[in-house]
């Protein structure tokens, strides 16, 4: 039950703050800080949302993302908050900032968010979160780094993010919860910060704190990071579903044969729709190339045995500190060098190997 001056069900009455008033902290997301506020008001989370935005059923979108002046309002009425502080929870300043070119739309993907889908109510490891720091937690809540796909690991304490709880597998789903602290799985209670940690990756654990800090801070901020980003994650996808992979390219993305293979098992979906450890094994094998200057960086690439049709082609756009080094005529000087290399042979995939059994059955009258 809300206990907003007694009058929940009745929305038209003018809405005072709740009993309880609780600030965001440090890079909170409203989702965490609305569960958060809904149980120290001895309520639910979906009776709060309905109380605040009666008829909007807030749980099965995305939140986290923004707000519509109507909806900042109606917060702001029964919360206390200020705009700015309200705006401090969500995503879209952070977006904003790294795809200063790109249109936000809110019926659209937006790039770098973690997608959040739900069915029937359920979401889909749309959060991440890091053991240690909800251990370490007075009030343990959800940050807005979570939420976002280039981050896979906590750069405070160096350790992998999980996108499910320990126990029992389930998503994060904190709007479940009905009591208890939000480092509890809402599905079966385990304490998800007792997880044996694991430490992060050297080169992902420098690159990603890069990252972050051009994204959260308010200094200091070029694009040419997340283009490089973006592209690269692209190349390295549309390698590994190439029939062959180049010996120097291996060698370039310190990456060997199987796991470039293991690439293409999730190569269907766009990277913000993949799970923490499929996002990081992508951002381990990039991340030697993002601590590069741009000279050595497009060197590297231009004397590797990779397809000249595939750099210029393997990402909707070239980042803008490429397009001087990658003149047709200077890439096949490249290249030409380069021909004796012996490439590494791809293993065919599983379903390669499907198609080419199901054509034999057919050829021999076998079906
Ligand atoms: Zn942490
Ligand atoms: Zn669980």
């Amino acid at each position: 039950m809300l206990h907003a001056h007694g009058r929940a069900k009745v929305h038209r009455v003018v809405r005072g703050p709740w009993p309880a008033r609780i600030k965001p902290l440090e890079n909170e997301t409203l989702s965490s800080w609305l569960v958060r506020a809904s149980l120290a008001n001895f309520s639910s989370p979906s009776t709060v949302v309905n109380y605040i935005w009666p008829g909007w059923r807030a749980w099965t979108r995305d939140i986290d993302r923004e707000l519509t002046p109507d909806q900042l309002k109606a917060l702001q009425q029964v919360s206390s908050l200020s705009e700015s502080e309200i705006d401090s929870m969500l995503l879209k300043p952070v977006i904003m900032r790294v795809n200063q070119d790109t249109k936000l739309n809110r019926t659209n993907t937006w790039p770098w968010v973690i997608q959040r889908s739900t069915r029937n109510k359920n979401t889909i490891r749309s959060t991440q979160f890091c053991p240690l720091c909800l251990m370490e937690d007075v009030k343990p809540y959800l940050r807005r780094q979570w939420r976002i796909s280039f981050i896979t690991i906590c750069t405070k304490h160096r350790i992998n993010l999980h996108d499910s709880c320990p126990h029992c597998g389930a998503s994060v789903e904190v709007h479940k919860l009905t009591r208890g602290k939000l480092k509890q799985c809402a599905h079966c209670r385990w304490d998800m910060s007792d997880i044996k940690p694991a430490s992060a990756n050297n080169e992902l654990a420098s690159v990603t704190g890069m990252l972050e800090k051009q994204a959260f801070s308010e200094q200091d901020y070029s694009p040419t990071h997340f283009q490089r980003l973006r592209y690269l994650i692209s190349l390295v996808r549309r390698l590994s579903a190439k029939q062959s992979i180049p010996q120097s390219a291996a060698t370039l993305f310190q990456c060997n044969e199987e796991r470039f293979y293991a690439f293409a098992d999730f190569s269907s979906l766009a990277f913000d729709w993949l799970t923490t450890d499929d996002r990081r094994s992508l951002l381990e094998t990039v991340a030697p190339l993002m601590s590069m200057g741009t000279a050595q960086f497009a060197l590297s690439l231009l004397e590797s045995d990779i397809p000249l049709s595939l750099l210029n082609n393997c990402a909707d756009t070239i980042p803008e500190e490429l397009q001087q080094y990658l003149p047709e005529k200077r890439c096949f000087d490249a290249r030409a060098r380069n021909e004796t290399q012996n490439p590494v042979k791809k293993l065919p995939s599983r379903r390669a190997i499907e198609r080419r059994w199901q054509a034999f059955l057919v050829k021999h009258g076998i079906d």
